[in-house]
């Protein structure tokens, strides 16, 4: 059993029910107020390090980063609105979702129809909050249930938000989990949305409980998992590590992984990375699922992604953003994610990781004829003619240099981990030499 399997997982890290680990820190996180930049990242952050090794980076206000500047930093202390009949219909203690991310502060009274536009909800879905965040143009608002707002009495209502906009600093945390090879597989969360589980708390938990498997486990790549605010995150930490980028071979921006959806993977804008082939190969293997060319919207493969980057970068997810009808409101909540679908989204992205660790050329050191399987024990207890023994054919077929153990799988229609079974059982039995990977 690889390593890079679920189960060894749970074996090394002696957790019983992976996708219940998951759940239970996105019950943790999921209260904290946070937002681009702020003390909700920050905290975040701190409860991820009690089991990841992050570093944390403080990017100040007002640094230019690409063609972007880092804003000012957002925090709120308390913000509620209070109806004419002394009724608190919106309250951040409540909810992180009732206030509108980086409204700035103000203490007012007014009548309803002033306050209206301030207001908003979601009138489709009249029972849900919806989630607004305003990070690049100053402004305040509440967010309620359509019900609620509907219900509001006419006269003068009392406004509150004790927030502060400052210069400050934008946080972002990455874990490096050194391999053999200083090679990179980038993997990326974003930390900024508040009370949300599938967008992102969802990215957040898987990173985190693979990230402690990594730090246990041998493996070639160095894994460099990153939690940053989407977009200002993603390019503040790019303009930071631009002269180390060469080192990444793959990545995958890691979100919406909790819904009960099927796994839907994005490829890079280069559409034939070998993650996008290793995605392709696992999900192929693996059931329902969908695969998407890249386009310039969703997360932060957008940056990762830019002509000027253009990293090996895909996305994984399962109903990718916008795309059920709980997005962005109150109802992406413990709910809607489920340990089952976390542990489903784990096992996929860590056998597309064994795909990329594993992949490998090799030289068919008796080319010449097939060799006498049977004489040296190759197949071991496995019948000739089953998938063991096939799987040995097809590796000394295509182990001319040229082609490597994805290939292989790919033309035979075997599943990689059979190919990679029978290659190391090749190079146990002399049959087959390393080349290169
Ligand atoms: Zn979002």
């Amino acid at each position: 059993m690889s390593s890079f399997a679920l189960e060894s997982l749970a074996a090394s890290l002696g957790i019983a029910d992976p996708g219940q680990a998951m759940h239970d820190l996105i019950r943790e996180l999921y209260p904290i107020c946070r937002a681009v930049t702020g003390d909700g990242v920050r905290e975040t952050l701190r409860i991820l390090e009690r089991e990841l090794p992050l570093e944390t980076r403080e990017v100040p206000s007002g640094t230019r980063v690409l063609d972007w500047v880092v804003p000012q930093e957002w925090n709120v202390r308390e913000a509620w609105l209070r109806a004419p009949n002394g009724q608190i219909v919106a309250d951040l203690r409540r909810s992180s979702l009732h206030l509108m991310g980086y409204s700035v502060p103000i203490k007012t009274r007014l009548p309803l129809a002033e306050l209206r536009p301030h207001l908003h909800s979601l009138p489709e879905h009249p029972d849900w909050i919806p989630y607004k965040s305003s990070p690049y143009r100053p402004d305040w608002g509440f967010c309620l249930s359509h019900r609620a707002l509907e219900q509001l009495p006419e006269g003068e209502y009392e406004v509150s938000i004790d927030s502060s906009l400052a210069n400050g600093s934008l946080t972002y945390g990455e874990a490096i989990l050194p391999g053999w090879s200083d090679e990179e597989v980038l993997l990326a969360s974003h930390v900024c949305h508040p009370s949300l589980c599938n967008d992102n708390l969802s990215g957040i938990a898987l990173l985190w409980l693979l990230g402690r498997q990594l730090g246990r486990i041998e493996h070639r790549y160095t894994y460099r998992l990153l939690f940053a605010p989407v977009t200002i995150g993603a390019i503040s930490w790019l303009a930071h590590n631009e002269k180390d980028l060469g080192r990444i071979r793959h990545g995958a921006v890691v979100t919406l992984v909790g819904d009960p959806g099927h796994i839907t993977y994005k490829r890079s804008r280069r559409g034939d990375a070998p993650i996008d082939r290793a995605a392709a190969h696992v999900l192929a293997h693996r059931g329902p699922h969908e695969l998407r060319d890249w386009t310039p919207s969703g997360y932060d493969e957008r940056q990762f992604c830019s002509p000027g980057f253009d990293l090996p970068v895909g996305c994984f997810m399962r109903t990718p953003h916008g795309e059920f009808p709980e997005y962005h409101s109150s109802a992406d909540d413990l709910d809607l994610v489920t340990p089952a679908a976390l542990a489903d989204s784990l096992a996929a992205l860590l056998a597309i990781l064994d795909v990329l660790e594993h992949d490998a050329r090799y030289d068919n050191l008796a080319p010449r004829g097939e060799p006498q399987l049977g004489r040296r024990g190759v197949l071991g207890d496995a019948p000739f003619g089953g998938p063991l023994q096939r799987a040995v054919a097809w590796v000394l077929a295509y182990s001319d240099g040229r082609h490597g153990l994805l290939d292989i799988a790919e033309r035979s229609g075997l599943p990689f981990r059979r190919i990679h079974e029978a290659a190391s059982r090749l190079v146990a039995h002399d049959l087959l030499g390393l080349i290169d990977g």
